[in-house]
């Protein structure tokens, strides 16, 4: 087991410099159990590393996820049950699935990091969340190294959430994950209304699951900053989603404010206009800041430091609440 002393900068989209105890590929279950017998501790988990948010050095060692692996396990006329390696990338997983014409994460193209970070948070993108084509995960109790599969059900998805980012944190490495593929008869999730707008500018009115990612892809190319460009972790924080009788109170002072009904009680509030109207879109201090077009998005120019971007992204989060009274939450990891 080789245990490398380097920098996380290149092991985080912020760029973001900090140390730690080491850092340690795990290729495979057995790479895993080796470093769990060693009884060497605290551990992190790192895929991508596009979803956290580095404030200190790390008295931990980090478990540097690369166990690979696409595989169908079972199929029916209708469906593939695909096992996927939770190192895999998960835009390569994407494009895997639509060279074999299987439909379900179209909707989700393009999404920086790993296969095995997706349940975490229950990545979604244009009215699409993992959970819609979860079958199950295997993972290893990080103490007791007792290996574990959680179906659907255990895994409490919810927005931009799960048990893993709950009464499981830390606890589980994911090793790998199942998805329920469609072979034909695709459904296809066109409510967004960024996605219809790319189609109908094609000409694309019946479109396969190509056309969709293809539209996903250029919408997203045009609007978010590349990580390889400008240092960021996409979206900071999760929308908020607020009481009907709040929103009712705040339309009427800013009719402007959009809106999505989450069921008959509750509203999701786009986190973005908030931050907007809190006058820190664009916001800049030395070399961090908020993206100046997409205002969920906070920034690292290059050089900039984990500390101070937490206490920006905590400046915004207060910007925010004293003129709405709406608290919205980080959907980064901080570490
Ligand atoms: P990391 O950042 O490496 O880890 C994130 C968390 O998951 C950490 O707590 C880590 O310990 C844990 N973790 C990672 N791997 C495992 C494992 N194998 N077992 C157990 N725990 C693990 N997210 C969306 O939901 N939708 C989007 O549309 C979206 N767009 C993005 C766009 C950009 C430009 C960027 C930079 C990020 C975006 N994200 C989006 C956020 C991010 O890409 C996802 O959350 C992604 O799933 C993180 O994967 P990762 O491998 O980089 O995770
Ligand atoms: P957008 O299209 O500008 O819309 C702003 C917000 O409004 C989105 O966050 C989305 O919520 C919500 N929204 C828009 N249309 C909706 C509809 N028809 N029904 C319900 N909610 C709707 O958003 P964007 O920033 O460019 O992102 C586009 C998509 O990619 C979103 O789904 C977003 O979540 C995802 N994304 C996520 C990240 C991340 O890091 N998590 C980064 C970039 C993009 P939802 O977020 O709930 O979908």
């Amino acid at each position: 087991m080789e245990i490398i002393t380097e920098s996380l900068r290149k092991f985080n989209t912020f760029g973001l410099d900090a140390s730690s105890k080491g850092i340690i590929a795990i290729n495979s279950e057995q790479d895993l159990f080796d470093f769990l017998v060693q009884g060497l501790s605290p551990a992190k988990i790192l895929g991508g590393g596009s979803n956290i948010l580095l404030t200190q050095d790390l008295d931990a060692y980090i478990l540097k996820n690369n166990i690979k692996g696409i595989e169908v396990v079972d199929e029916d006329a209708d469906q593939v049950i695909v096992k996927v390696g939770a190192g895999e990338s998960w835009h390569q997983f994407v494009l895997w699935a639509l060279s074999h014409n299987l439909g379900g994460l179209e909707n989700l193209s393009l999404i920086p990091g790993s296969v095995g970070a997706a349940p975490m948070q229950n990545i979604g993108a244009y009215g699409v969340e993992q959970e819609n084509i979860f079958h199950s995960l295997n993972a290893i109790h990080l103490d007791t190294g007792v290996r574990k599969t959680l179906f659907k059900s255990e895994c409490k998805f919810g927005y931009r959430e799960s048990v893993f980012k709950n009464e499981l944190y830390s606890q589980f490495f994911i090793t790998h994950v199942s998805y329920i593929l469609s072979k034909r008869n695709h459904v296809l999730h066109l409510e967004y209304g960024a996605i219809k707008d790319v189609l109908l500018n094609n000409n694309i009115t019946e479109p396969s699951i190509r056309d969709i990612s293809d539209a996903v892809i250029e919408i997203r190319q045009s609007k978010l900053p590349d990580p390889k460009k400008i240092g960021n972790a996409g979206s900071f924080f999760k929308n908020p989603v607020i009481h009907l009788s709040q929103y009712q109170d705040l339309k009427i002072k800013y009719p402007d404010m959009p809106s999505y009904p989450v069921d008959l009680q509750t509203v999701k509030v786009p986190a973005g206009w908030l931050i907007e109207q809190a006058g820190m879109k664009g916001f800049t201090i030395g070399s961090i800041g908020v993206h100046k077009l997409q205002a969920l998005v906070l920034v690292n120019y290059g050089g900039g430091k984990g500390k101070d971007l937490w206490q920006l992204a905590l400046d915004v989060q207060s910007k925010v609440r004293d003129k709405f009274n709406i608290i919205i939450h980080p959907e980064v990891n901080i570490w």
